[in-house]
This record gives structure tokens, sequence and C-alpha cells, in this order.
């Protein structure tokens, strides 16, 4: 195999005075473009695909055969290759021949602190993400100590990463669901909260499913109050449709959502918490479960879930499905032994550990009944996601990496192909991870498509994400803000996490 890296030369190339002025241009260009600008732009940082096939990310039809060049961090031009005979001298050229160039990846739903200590989300989440075509990431609940330095070090271009959105840790009633979490049980605590976070300077707030109604809502109405927007579960006691329209901005993993396609719903919501009460293992309790979950199924209805849906796009309110992580739940943890993955190698194996831990109490906990009818509630949240995207709903693409199974940055090209196995076309999918995240964080002027003046945050791909999604996953280089890691350089990092998964 040919490494991609041979294929990469510094082109001497002839430097005509109509070239010098195009380059100046685009500087000019780049300059005013970037608030963070600085006065001179070396030549060497300039970089160039060529012969590549565009698919920007604003939904618009493939354009074979173009020229985009990189000034620094910016994406200065984009060119029919003809017309970009004469590019800057000594940019570095990547023949994009038989290639596909796509917008960096967002993945909108991980815990970057979720898989133990700081150094471990650089040391392994960090060069996953990046070696998977991720360019950004909203951290959905975690340790602000570690993730603000992250962050900050990122930022100040001292650690290659992805871009960090992050909400720090979860507001979650008593007992909460997760750590890290602030246990919000008055309203007086809920503005506390919320303002505090806003000076530590989240981005959001993520809401958790523990908390009480009262409170949720008293956390809906301090988020308004400091312009902030807020995130996360349906908490248990609130009903989708109410968290909508309260203004919750998305909604993950469905939280709440199946329930509300019952047309039972109110029957339903008042049984759950009877269920909560039960203990554990008591079997009767674990009975119940079983009941409730079929009758969630059996009083689908397509009315309601056509209603919902209508006040998801009425509110503008996106939709993290993370189908990868109900897949993980339903089909995976009975059968560990049967799933070899070629991706544990990159999994520190104290996180291993309690993965497989988790899977072998659930295994214990589980009857064989409870496998198919996990398998038909994730089919039956696939098909509500196809619904989605017919009525509008905005679907972000997101993991709850590092949950269990849900392996860092590989995840997303799973969560992709689900979302297409759930109705949504292969570009749609890709938008999901592209321009509808960066909308989402209210950044489409500068990142999410592959456009003039926009952040320089690409993927490369060696086969047709549009003919067949999984392609996302053959990713030849990756260049995130501006710099370009080719395939020689992602094997790398990838063997760096396998030693470092070995010896931790
Ligand atoms: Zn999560």
């Amino acid at each position: 195999m040919i490494s991609f890296h041979h294929r990469i030369y510094t082109r001497a190339a002839k430097l005509s005075l109509a070239a010098i002025a195009r380059v100046a241009a685009c500087v000019l260009v780049c300059l005013l473009a970037c608030s963070c600008a600085q006065h001179k732009l070396p030549e060497e940082s300039a970089l160039a695909i060529t012969h590549v096939t565009l698919i920007d990310g604003t939904g618009a039809a493939p354009q074979p055969d173009m020229t985009v060049l990189l000034v620094r961090d910016r994406i200065a031009a984009i060119t029919s290759s003809d017309a970009a005979a004469d590019l800057p001298r000594h940019a570095t050229i990547v023949d994009g021949r038989g290639k596909f160039l796509i917008p960096g990846l967002a993945d909108m739903h991980v815990h970057l602190t979720g898989a133990g200590e700081p150094d471990g989300s650089r040391k392994f989440m960090i060069p996953l993400l990046l070696e998977n075509g991720i360019t950004s990431v909203r951290d959905m609940g975690g340790y602000l100590d570690s993730l603000l330095p992250l962050r900050r070090e990122i930022e100040e271009g001292k650690r290659l990463g992805p871009r960090i959105y992050l909400a720090g840790p979860y507001l979650d009633g008593n007992p909460p669901a997760f750590q890290p979490a602030l246990v919000v049980t008055n309203g007086a605590q809920a503005s506390q909260d919320v303002h505090d976070l806003v000076r530590r300077g989240v981005d959001f707030i993520k809401v958790q499913s523990h908390l009480s109604r009262d409170v949720y809502f008293q956390i809906a109405a301090a988020c308004k109050g400091e312009h902030i927007s807020f995130v996360g579960h349906v908490p248990d006691r609130v009903t989708a449709a109410e968290a909508s329209a309260v203004g919750q901005k998305s909604i993950e993993h469905l939280t709440c959502v199946l329930r509300a396609c019952s047309a039972n719903e109110p029957k339903l919501m008042r049984e759950q918490f009877l269920a909560a009460a039960g203990k554990e293992k008591d079997v009767s309790s674990r009975t119940r479960q079983f009941d409730w979950a079929q009758e969630l199924l059996q009083s689908f209805s397509e009315a309601r879930a056509h209603a919902l849906l209508q006040e998801f796009v009425a509110n503008g309110t996106s939709q993290t499905p993370t189908l990868i992580l109900l897949q993980e739940d339903s089909y995976r943890r009975g059968n560990l032994a049967d799933m070899p993955d070629q991706r544990v190698k990159y999994v520190p194996r104290a996180v291993f550990d309690r993965w497989k831990k988790v899977a072998l109490q659930d295994a214990l906990a589980a009857q064989a009944r409870d496998y198919p009818l996990r398998q038909e509630l994730m089919e039956k949240s696939a098909h509500v996601v196809g619904e989605m995207q017919v009525a509008g709903v905005k679907i972000l693409a997101g993991t709850d990496t590092a949950a269990p199974f849900v392996y860092p940055g590989f995840s997303l090209h799973d969560e992709l192909a689900l979302l297409v196995h759930a109705g949504l076309t292969p570009m749609q999918a890709l938008q999901s991870a592209t321009s509808r995240a960066a909308e989402f964080m209210g950044k489409s002027a500068t990142q999410g498509t592959i456009e003039k003046g926009k952040v320089a945050d690409l993927v490369l791909l060696d086969a047709d994400p549009l003919a067949d999604i999984q392609n996302t996953s053959r990713i030849r280089a990756v260049v995130v803000r501006g710099r370009l890691l080719d395939r020689a350089a992602l094997d790398e990092m990838l063997s760096s996490v396998e030693k470092f998964a070995a010896a931790n």
C-alpha cells in the first residue's frame, strides 16, 4: 500500500506576478475573515488540495475536480482545478484525485472526562477523535477543572485537538444519575448554579433525568434569564412536549420521546416511578419493567408521534438520538464473547474492564426475552428518527462516547450509518455532523461547511460517502485548523494510543 505521505510534495511553483497578486488577495481575505489575524502569513503554511471532489456540507451536489487552498487556519480559495494553475510557492500540495473532501466532523455528544483521569482524554480520546476526522465536540457533562485547561491548550495551539463546547457538571435531582453533578432541589439553587456555571465559561447547561418538575422549570427560567441555552435528557417527570415548549434546545438519546408517542403516556409516566421505587434485583420489579416497555411499544401511536414532531419543529428543538448507544444497549451486552472488536486495542485496559463489568452485570440481570424487546425498542427509535427527518426536526450526530462499547471517534461513523439506516440520506447524515452541528452551536459563520473564509477543518476520504455512508471512515487525511494530518501521521497517532491503552 502506498503511503499518502509519499503523495505529498512541496511544489516549487513558477511564481508569476499574477500569482503573487492572487496570493496577496487570498491573504488579505484571510486576514479580514480571521478575527485572531496575525500580521505575517508565512507562505509555508499554505496547503492546497487539488483535483478533489468537494462535498461542501451545504447540501449542494458534489463538485468534481476542485482545488481548495488553505492559508494558515482558513479556507482561502475554492476554485475548479483548471482555474487554479498557479498556487502559492512552497504550498504543500495534496493530490486529491479520486478522493472526496468533506467538512471536519462534529460529535455532538461526548464525555471527554468520562473515561477516567484527565490525562486519559489527552492520550486516549483526543487522538482517537482526530484520527476519525472529528474536529469539534460538544462535551455533554464533565469535570470543568480538566476540560477548561484542555480547551485552552487546544485553543492556544499547544495541543492538537477538536474544538470543545462544554456544559461542565450536570444539573440533576437527588440522587444524581451520573457524576459530576450539581444536585438542585429548589429555585434559588437553580438560579445560583446556572449563574455560577455561566461565570465559569460553560457554553450551555445540561439537565439530567432525576430533576423534579418544579426545579426543571426553574432551571429553564434561570437559563432564559442568563441568556444561555439548556440541553440534555428530558427528566423522567417531565414530558418531551413540555421540555420542547419550555425551550430545551436539544433532547439527547430520545429521552422520553417514545413515551410521548404512546397513547398511554400519562399511565406509563406514573408507572415509571413505581418501578423506580422497586428494588433493582427484585424479580417482580424487573417483570414490571419488561411489561412497561412492552406496553410502550404496543401503545405507540403514529398520530401522537406526528403531533410531537410538529412541536419539535415549531419550537426548534433539535434531537441527538445517539442510536449507537441504543444499539450497544440492545444487541451487544448479552454476548460479549461473540463480539471481538478490532477497536478494543485502543481502549485503556482499565476502561475496558469497567465496560466489561457493566456488560457482565447486565447479562446476569437480563432475561432471554429482554434482548428481542430491546431490539424492538431500538428499531422503533430508529423509525421515529426517520420520521423526524421527514417532519423537519433538526438531527445532530452524537455518540455518548466513552459510554461502554461506544468507541471514541469510531463510533461517530457507526452513528452516521445508523442515521442512514433510520431513513436519512447519506447527505443528511453527513450534515448532521457538519453544517447542522455548526448551526446548532451558532458557529455557521465560520464552521460546518467548506466555504471561503471558514476555518480549515476538513476530512479527505478515499471513497464517496454519498454512495455509501460507511466511506466516511475511509480517511486519507484530516486537516484541523489548517494543520495537515496525513495517513502516516494518523497511523502514528493510532499506534501511540495503542501503546497507551496497553500500559493503562
Ligand atoms: Zn451523555
